[in-house]
């Protein structure tokens, strides 16, 4: 059974309303990505909108229409090779989401769950949900750790994280990268690509949590929520409401990319 796990109070008095699935959020939260989910109840409620995040875990029931958007955090190979076993009844489901185009985050296992299979460390190879293409190799006694900087064209933004992780990713099809790497090693060290966007479903290797120091990811994954739900509402741009998050964020990576250097 699905049991939420963290809500607006008092959400009477928010125009709107988001109901977000937290997959695996019991069993897959690595290196603080549960911050995500407060970074989007903090954006969707400077916008109006009151939030309900509910955990879908083992054996739990997931349908793509119940849900205004969907999250997915990291996990270690052991939770991996659980989550693995359960996810793949979620694949029709899933695709659905993904396909209609609504709003999506993946962060390191749970992108790789995403995809068509995970070999872990071990050598072990692990089926992903296959909702979408991407695959991912291990690599030998090495992990990527460090921080990392991306830069996505489309949208002309900027993002900073903090990677860890043994997997090696390959988007395959129409899939696009996140960003590709100014510094860091991203997706596999190879292509020069981070993370996946497709359509609204966005994947990365960030942690710490990514949206914190990346809140136009967050806003853009809230917007989209809200737009696709109230489509004749009206929402401020993010300069409105946010560019003091950003602000901190930016002078706070400067800094430490001058000291670096
Ligand atoms: N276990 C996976 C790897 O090492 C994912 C790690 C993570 O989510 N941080 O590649």
């Amino acid at each position: 059974m699905t049991y939420i796990s963290l809500q607006t109070e008092h959400a009477e008095n928010y125009s709107y309303h988001l109901h977000i699935a937290h997959l695996y959020g019991d069993l897959m939260n690595t290196y603080g990505d549960n911050g995500n989910i407060l970074l989007l109840k903090y954006i969707a409620e400077k916008l109006g909108a009151a939030t309900t995040f509910e955990i879908v875990s083992l054996k739990d029931a997931f349908k793509a229409e119940d849900y205004d958007l969907a999250f997915w955090g990291g996990g270690q190979d052991y939770e991996q090779s659980v989550v693995s076993e359960d996810s793949q009844r979620l694949h029709d489901e899933l695709s659905k989401f993904i396909e209609t185009g609504k709003p999506m985050l993946a962060i390191c296992g749970g992108f790789q769950l995403l995809g068509d299979y995970y070999v872990q460390a071990n050598g072990k190879r692990l089926e992903g949900t296959k909702a979408l293409p991407h695959y991912t190799l291990n690599q030998d006694h090495n992990r990527f750790i460090g921080d990392i900087e991306i830069h996505n064209d489309e949208f002309d933004e900027t993002y900073y994280g903090f990677e860890n992780h043994n997997g090696r990713t390959f988007l395959q099809g129409d899939e696009k990268a996140l960003g590709h790497v100014v510094y860091g090693q991203g997706n596999n060290d190879e292509d020069g690509t981070e993370g996946l966007h497709y359509k609204h479903t966005f994947g990365s290797y960030f942690h710490g949590p990514l949206l914190s120091r990346n809140p136009r990811i967050a806003y853009r994954l809230v917007m989209t929520a809200l737009q696709q739900k109230y489509p004749d509402a009206e929402f401020p741009p993010f300069e409105d409401k946010f560019a003091d998050l950003e602000d901190k964020v930016q002078v706070t990576d400067v800094k430490r990319k001058a000291e670096a250097s």
